[in-house]
């Protein structure tokens, strides 16, 4: 499976989630969670970012959806993409 990464935008580094952590194992391999659900806030993004680099978790960390990225996930894998599109779905992003 793609592995999915997470930017830190203010300090520019990346991590990659520990599996654990990432809802793969969901049928829409944790797409909604990651973009509309609990993991779509930076202040649960700083957590796993935190625990990927294996420093101190930061103890409440603000809210937002500016400063952790995901840069990589299973559901913007080329290959999954091309099959939604034979499928007839709409891809991730793309508004009609
Ligand atoms: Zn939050």
């Amino acid at each position: 499976m793609v592995a999915m990464k997470l930017l830190d935008t203010v300090t520019g580094v990346t991590v990659e989630v520990p599996e654990s952590v990432d809802c793969a194992d969901q049928e829409d391999q944790g797409e909604y969670m990651w973009t509309d659900g609990n993991y779509s806030c930076d202040c649960n993004r700083a957590l796993f970012h935190a625990r990927a680099r294996g420093v101190p978790e930061p103890s409440n960390p603000p809210c937002g959806d500016e400063r952790f990225v995901l840069s990589e996930a299973p559901w913007m894998d080329v290959g999954l993409v091309i099959s939604r599109l034979r499928k007839g779905d709409t891809p991730t992003g793309v508004k009609e």
